[in-house]
């Protein structure tokens, strides 16, 4: 049996929570790969500390040499006290000396996925002392060390999965064999010139299923602060319910439009070979969790989960010239993508292109729309529009699905702005305005999957 276990920000959240974390490691004999986010609140301060106008650089560096100090006392042993602190300060260092370098150069986009990966660093040095502690044989590992190959956009950047388990293979394999416990930084890869490349907020969970991938485990298990994949955010749905197995179908497009328990991209990695994705609590480690794996289910569930994704806009474009331009709508949707922008949806009439893009991308994307000025009559932006995503069975088998969800939100005075169905089998889409988005899904819940 071989398993990578994630802990994500909360789970490693203070000295407390390490070592609840250690705990759960430490209960398990097989082999395992453990994968850390950076300690909860880290990752936003390195963000903030490459802002204008937020702290002097030297307090942050002092809140996170305090906070990583505070997580290590007691739980770090008085022998291996010393090569901890050595070590922790080596890599405090190494912040400072490229923050330094970040603020100098002109260029500061090459520095920011280096800057925005240093909380893992902290944390999966801090973990592994703890563990070794504890008796485990365990060593920091950061993914530049394992080679964990990243390439894409800066701050969404996407692991090539061939050169990865290349790597893996001869980096991280032999090392489970022999009985080490590596604990290894979430978040990132590096790219073929071996610069940190993030893959976007909470890509610890997708590095998981990276590493997953790479060394064939069994499993991935998610280790975060909810009992496991529920039928709705609990933080939106108070009784929202934790779900057994889902398929990994189900979950991906839970994942990808909104539901944070797992990053966006998590599932492809491990459905790729098969790796079951174990999602457990951190501070109920007794609870069954959800398995995510290939299932074939019998029951017919109406609705089984429904995501959120807010901060979104709906770009319209008008052209008469969609009708007599074929290659017209290709071209846009290139254009808008063009930097990286992820498009969650895309309609179209005889004379209308919507597409839904995150919020922060529409003045790059109006931009761009610019070269179609010959083509294109005008363009209409929609702020404050929220993406519904509701996952059933057979959303497009049985009848009347789409009237029973839309009765929802008409219940709630919402209005349905764009509509996304067909596309998947189980999943049925659609944009409504940001403000009334909670209501609708909390009526879905309580109409369809209930208390
Ligand atoms: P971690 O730091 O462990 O990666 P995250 O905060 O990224 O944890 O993800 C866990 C959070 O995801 C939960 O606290 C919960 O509020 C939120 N969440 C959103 N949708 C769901 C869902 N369908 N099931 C469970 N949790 C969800
Ligand atoms: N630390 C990163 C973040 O806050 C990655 C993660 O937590 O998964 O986004
Ligand atoms: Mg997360």
């Amino acid at each position: 049996m071989r398993k990578v276990m994630k802990f994500g920000g909360t789970s490693v959240g203070s000295g407390e929570a390490m070592s609840r974390t250690a705990d759960i490691i430490m209960s398990y004999d097989c082999q395992r790969a453990v994968v850390v986010s950076a300690m909860s609140g880290v990752t936003n301060s390195l963000l903030e500390m490459m802002g204008e106008g937020g702290r002097e650089v030297p307090e942050y560096l002092d809140w996170l040499r305090q906070k990583h100090h505070d997580a290590a006392r007691g739980n770090i042993s008085n022998e291996l006290m010393p090569e901890y602190l050595e070590q922790l300060e080596h890599r405090i260092s190494g912040l400072g000396h490229l923050v330094h370098l970040y603020r100098q150069d002109e260029d500061r986009v090459m520095y920011q996925d280096a800057l925005a990966s240093w909380g893992e660093r902290l944390s999966s040095l801090t973990l592994s002392f703890i563990l070794r502690t504890r008796g485990a044989d365990s060593l920091a590992l950061t993914s530049e060390e394992i080679g964990i190959v990243a390439s894409g956009p800066p701050g969404n950047g996407s692991a090539v999965l061939p050169a990865t388990e290349s790597n893996l293979r001869r980096t991280l394999s032999p090392l489970l064999n022999e009985g080490k416990v590596p604990i290894i930084t979430g978040y990132y890869g590096a790219d073929l010139k071996g610069r940190p490349l993030t893959f976007g907020r909470g890509g610890s969970d997708y590095s998981a299923a990276v590493v997953a991938n790479g060394v064939d485990a069994d499993v991935v298990e998610i280790w975060t602060d909810v009992d496991g994949f529920m039928s709705a955010d609990p933080r939106v749905v108070k009784k929202a319910r934790t779900i057994a197995e889902m398929d990994y179908g189900e979950a991906a497009e839970l994942a990808y439009f909104g539901a944070k328990v797992l990053h966006p991209r998590t599932i492809e990695p491990a459905k790729r070979k098969g790796v079951a994705v174990l999602v457990k609590n951190t501070f109920n480690p007794s609870g069954q969790g959800t398995r995510i794996h290939g299932l074939d289910r019998n029951s017919k569930e109406l609705l089984r989960s429904v995501a959120l994704k807010t901060g979104l806009s709906i770009v319209k474009i008008y052209s008469s010239e969609l009708v007599y331009q074929p290659d017209l709508v290709a071209k846009i949707l290139e254009a808008i993508s063009a930097d990286g922008t992820t498009i969650y949806a895309v309609s179209t009439s005889l004379s209308t292109l919507a597409v839904v893009v995150p919020t922060g991308s529409v003045p790059e994307a109006c931009n761009r729309l610019k070269g179609f000025r010959d083509q294109v009559e005008a363009v209409k932006v929609k702020e404050d529009a929220a993406l519904i995503c509701a996952v059933g069975d057979g959303m497009l088998e049985s009848c009347g699905v789409s009237a029973k969800i839309f009765s929802a939100v008409a219940d709630v005075g919402a209005n349905v702005e764009l509509i996304s169905e067909g596309a998947s089998d189980i999943a049925l889409n659609f944009m409504v305005g940001g403000s009334k988005a909670v209501d609708v899904v909390k009526r879905l819940h309580e109409l369809y999957i209930g208390d």
